[in-house]
């Protein structure tokens, strides 16, 4: 083992903890070939772009950590094509893109690296311009098998190529590791915000009216001991304009909802420390699952009910459950083949469990909570969006079967092709 406290930190705590075997920089065929005959087979590379989740990173794993060498961003002017390296972190990209006017639909942070494009990438725009996955144009990396690959969208003629594709966009860390990766970008509009403080009853108007909501709104909250919402708008086309002038005469009735304006999307920061949402103590640790369901239509007297259940029973204040919404042009069937299979749906609620670390008992209660409230919001969410790797959870089986379904049998075929030896995280 090698002292890695200068080399190697990472936002996710459990990971920045890590006790690691060795940092790696650079990646090439031969690399792939070393680390293959020196791990028996018995070990997988742990890849880091943003370090925002516990799979970057683990105790006596090799992390290839891509943020020093793969940090590269092009833009093009004529095409609006941007390129980025496989350790770019999402703040990198707006920045970049905000000098010409661009934007590009990240999630609820600026945080993520592109781990949050490669699991689909669900943005408070999308839906209005799908998830990241969907602007996806080109990739570059490397195959578990240490096989070079470049492909670009447009260009794709053979089955077999389709076949990655479909597999990148959803899954690459299971087969893949992309070391660059082109994207569409958009034009940057103003955004109108109403955010604030409000009551369940308010929750359950709010969730209503939002399954209503045009392509150029959506909505995310957090429950914890205090429900905060954002509900946002871009404000590109006259219509826009005029729905959001009449959103706002009817959101005016709740009174802690205020309205913040934006240039751009590129400003926005959403959950700011500062609103002391949920307790933030450095000396925990923690993991996150993601949901996906459909719109709740009756069911949303019920699942408030659920919510504050799961509330209620939570094991301490660093613990809670969010939700973010996507639907309209997110749900369209034309987009190309994904292994984001759950394409209909228009919720994806998270939930966090936190402990204090080192202590197995607070784990074992946290992680617990985060199981039984899975469990009570399955029949509202029966599907998984594979943001986090929990090959270290015993909920990893189920996660896999409910984030890929019958999907993942063509999965496991990548796997068995493109990296036959497991050297990249185990499906
Ligand atoms: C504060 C916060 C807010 C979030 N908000 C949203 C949101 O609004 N919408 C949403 O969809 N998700 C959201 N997420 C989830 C996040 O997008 C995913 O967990 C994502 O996988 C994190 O990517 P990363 O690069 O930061 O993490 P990392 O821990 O570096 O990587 C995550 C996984 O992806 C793999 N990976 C990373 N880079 C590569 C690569 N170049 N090639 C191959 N595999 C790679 C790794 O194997 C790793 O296991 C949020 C996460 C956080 C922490």
């Amino acid at each position: 083992m090698i002292d890695k406290s200068n080399l190697f930190k990472v936002p996710n705590p459990n990971s920045n903890d890590a006790k690691i075997k060795k940092v790696v920089y650079e990646i090439d065929k031969s690399f792939f070939e070393k680390f293959k005959k020196d791990s028996f087979n018995k070990e997988y590379l742990c890849i880091c772009s943003g370090g925002t989740t516990s799979g970057c990173a683990k105790d006596n794993y090799i992390t290839v950590d891509l943020r020093k060498n793969y940090n590269q961003i092009k833009f093009d002017k004529k095409t609006g094509i941007v390129n980025i390296g496989g350790g770019i972190l999402m703040d990198n990209l707006l920045k970049k893109l905000d000098g010409f006017n661009r934007t590009f639909p990240i999630g609820l942070s600026t945080l993520p690296g592109i781990g949050y494009i490669l699991t689909g990438g669900i943005s408070p725009l999308s839906r209005r311009y799908g998830l990241a996955i969907d602007s996806v144009i080109s990739v570059k990396g490397f195959f578990g098998n240490g096989e070079y690959f470049s492909l670009n969208e447009e260009k794709i003629i053979e089955e077999k190529e389709l076949k990655i594709m479909e597999g990148i966009k959803g899954a690459a860390p299971f087969f893949t590791i992309i070391t660059d990766i082109g994207l569409k970008t958009f034009k940057s509009y103003p955004i109108k915000i109403f955010e604030g403080f409000i009551d369940k009853n308010e929750l359950e108007e709010l969730t209503k009216k939002s399954e209503e909501f045009p392509n150029n709104m959506s909505i995310q909250w957090i429950f914890s001991d205090q429900i905060y919402i954002y509900i946002v708008a871009e404000i590109k086309t006259e219509k826009d304009k005029i729905l959001a002038e009449k959103y706002a005469v009817d959101f005016n009735k709740y009174s802690s909802l205020k309205i913040r304006n934006y240039k751009s999307f590129n400003d926005v920061r959403f959950f700011p420390k500062e609103l002391n949402l949920f307790e933030l103590n450095s000396k925990n640790h923690s993991e996150v699952i993601s949901l996906l369901g459909y719109d709740l239509k009756n069911n949303v007297k019920d699942f408030i009910a659920t919510l504050s259940e799961i509330n209620f029973l939570k094991p301490n204040k660093s613990c809670y459950v969010a939700s973010q919404q996507l639907g309209c042009d997110s749900n369209k069937k034309n987009k190309s083949s994904s292994l984001f299979i759950h394409r209909e749906c228009s919720w994806k609620p998270w939930i966090y469990a936190s402990w204090e670390k080192d202590n197995f008992e607070d784990k074992n209660i946290a992680l617990t909570w985060m199981n039984q409230s899975w469990v009570k919001l399955k029949r509202f969410f029966p599907y998984i969006h594979m943001a986090q790797l929990h090959n270290h959870l015993d909920s990893h089986k189920e996660e896999m079967n409910l984030a890929f379904g019958n999907k993942l049998k063509d999965l496991k075929l990548l796997k068995k092709f493109y990296d036959p030896t497991n050297i990249l995280p185990p499906l």
